[in-house]
C-alpha cells in the first residue's frame, strides 16, 4: 500500500475501507540470519537499512511490548545537527541529511519540519562558545549562525530579554534543525522494513542469550528459543538489564527523563528554542501544545514516570525564560528511561561475545540520532566495520581515554 495524493482522495471519497495494516503481524521463525533485540526507532532503522542499503535477507526485529513504545514515542521530537566534537559533528550531520530525505525514502509523512531551533547565550562567554560551536558546523556543511539580541526579539519577542540574573544576549541558530513526529518515525520505519521483507515480532521479550564458546547461538525469549547467526541490541534504557544476560556491565546508567506538553495555543513558539543560562527547551507541535522538558530525574531507575520536584524546576526554568508560560494550562506529562552513558555518547559496537553487537548509551539525544544510528548499525552489522561517521563509538574509548564529551562534564552520567 503506497501513500500518495490521489490515493487520499480516494479514500476518501469511498469511505476509507481501503487503507490495510502498516505490517505484518507474524510469528518468530526458527532462526535468523540477523535479529534486532528493540523495537524503538534504532532498532526499526536498523533493520530498515540492513534490508534496504545493505541487502541482508531473514532478519527479526524482537520487541517486548508494541513497537515504538519506548522513547521513540516519548521524546520531545527535536532534530538538530549542532554539536561541536569531531567525533560527534559528522554522525549528526549525516543524521540531519537523512531525515531531509526520509518522508521520500520511506513513502510515509513523519511530519519532518525544518523549522530551525536556537541556543539562547546569556554571557559573553557562553557567546564565544557558541561561536566556537558554530564554526565546527560549518566543518560538515551544518550551517549555522550567531543571532544577535535585535534579530531574537523580532523572532521571539516573548522571551525575557531583561530578566537580571540570566539576560539573553543573542543566540546560535541552526536553520536545518526542527522537528518530527516521533511515533510516526517509528511507524516510518516499520513499514519500510517489512515491506522488505523484515519480521517484526511484537510481545516477544528477549530473556537470555545462548553463548557456547564465546559465541552467540541465538536468544531466549518468552516465545521460546530463536537461533542467530548475529544478535544486535538497541534496547536503549534496558541496555545494562538486557546485555547484564550476556554477562556485560556497561558504562551506563539508567535515568528517567520527563516531558510536558500544555493546552493547545495559537501559534506561538517559531522554532525550538534552548535556554542557555538552565536546563530548559520548548517548541510548538502542530496542534498547538507547548511541548517543553529538562533535566533528568537525577537518580538511577527503570521506572517510566518520573518525580514531582523535577516538574517544579522544569516549570522554573521555562518561567524565567518566557513568563508568559504561567498561563498556560499543562495538559499531560510523562517519562521515558535513558541510558545516559559516562561521557554523554553513545556506543556503536562489536561486544568481546563473537556475533554479539551493541547500540546504545544514547542519553536523551537519541531522537535525532535514529537515521544514522540505523545506519551505522546496520552497516557494523552487515560489514564487521565500523560506518565512517560513527568510529568514535567504540566501548575501548573508556579504556582509552579517548572520551567523546560534548559538555566537558566527566564521567558522571547524570550531568550529561
Ligand atoms: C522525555 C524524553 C524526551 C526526549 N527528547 C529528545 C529530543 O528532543 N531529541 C532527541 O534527539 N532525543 C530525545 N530523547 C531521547 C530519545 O528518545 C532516545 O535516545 C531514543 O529514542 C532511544 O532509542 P530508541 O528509539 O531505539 O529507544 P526505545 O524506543 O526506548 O526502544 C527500545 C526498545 O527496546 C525494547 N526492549 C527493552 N528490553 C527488551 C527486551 N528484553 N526484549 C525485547 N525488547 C526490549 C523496549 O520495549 C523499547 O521498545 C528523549 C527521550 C525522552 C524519554
Amino acid at each position: 500500500m503506497g501513500f500518495s495524493g490521489f490515493r487520499v482522495i480516494k479514500e476518501a471519497l469511498t469511505g476509507h475501507r481501503g487503507w490495510g495494516e502498516l505490517w505484518r503481524n507474524l510469528e518468530p521463525k526458527p532462526e535468523y540470519d540477523i535479529i534486532i533485540v528493540g523495537g524503538g526507532g534504532h532498532g526499526l532503522a536498523t533493520a530498515y537499512y540492513l534490508a534496504s542499503v545493505f541487502k541482508t535477507s531473514r532478519v527479526a526485529v524482537l520487541e517486548k511490548g508494541w513497537l515504538g513504545s519506548g522513547n521513540i514515542g516519548r521524546n520531545t521530537t527535536i532534530i538538530r545537527s549542532n554539536y561541536l566534537l569531531p567525533g560527534n559533528q559528522p554522525f549528526y550531520e549525516f543524521s540531519m541529511k537523512l531525515w531531509e530525505n526520509l518522508e521520500q525514502e520511506l513513502n510515509f509523512n513523519a511530519m519532518v519540519s525544518q523549522r530551525t531551533i536556537i541556543n539562547l547565550f546569556h554571557s559573553d562567554g557562553q557567546r564565544d562558545a557558541y561561536r566556537r560551536r558554530g564554526n565546527a558546523m560549518h566543518l560538515t556543511g551544518a550551517g549555522g549562525r550567531l543571532l544577535s539580541q535585535e534579530e531574537l526579539r523580532g523572532i521571539a519577542p516573548f522571551l525575557n530579554f531583561d530578566n537580571a540574573r540570566f539576560p539573553i544576549k543573542g543566540g546560535l541558530i541552526q536553520e536545518r534543525a526542527g522537528t518530527a513526529r516521533h511515533d510516526g518515525v517509528a511507524w516510518g520505519y516499520a513499514r519500510g522494513a517489512d515491506r522488505r521483507g523484515v519480521d517484526l515480532i511484537q510481545n516477544c521479550e528477549v530473556t537470555g542469550f545462548r553463548i557456547e564458546a564465546g559465541k552467540v547461538l541465538g536468544v531466549e525469549t518468552t516465545r521460546g528459543f530463536i537461533g542467530a547467526k548475529k544478535v544486535g541490541v538497541a534496547v536503549a534504557g534496558s541496555s545494562s538489564r538486557v546485555m547484564a544476560k550476556a554477562g556485560m556491565r556497561l558504562p551506563i546508567e539508567s535515568h528517567v527523563l520527563q516531558a510536558f506538553v500544555s493546552e493547545g495555543l495559537k501559534p506561538t513558539i517559531p522554532g525550538v528554542i534552548t535556554f542557555g543560562a538552565g536546563h530548559f527547551y520548548v517548541s510548538q507541535s502542530d496542534k498547538g501544545g507547548l511541548v517543553f522538558g529538562g533535566d533528568i530525574d537525577g537518580y538511577n531507575s527503570y521506572a517510566q514516570r518520573g518525580n514531582l520536584p523535577v516538574v517544579e524546576d522544569v516549570i522554573e526554568g521555562g518561567m524565567a525564560l518566557m513568563p508568559m508560560l504561567g498561563r498556560a494550562r499543562l495538559l499531560r506529562s510523562w517519562g521515558g528511561i535513558m541510558d545516559m552513558s559516562m561521557d554523554g555518547s553513545p556506543i556503536i559496537d562489536r561486544t568481546h561475545i563473537d556475533g554479539l553487537y551493541f547500540n546504545g548509551g544514547w542519553c536523551y539525544g537519541g531522537f535525532k540520532a535514529t537515521p544514522a544510528s540505523g545506519y551505522a548499525f546496520a552497516h557494523l552489522l552487515a560489514t564487521d566495520t565500523p560506518h565512517d561517521t560513527a568510529t568514535a563509538y567504540r566501548f575501548d574509548r573508556f579504556a582509552r581515554g579517548h572520551v567523546v564529551d560534548e559538555k566537558g562534564v566527566g564521567a558522571q552520567p547524570n550531568l550529561h
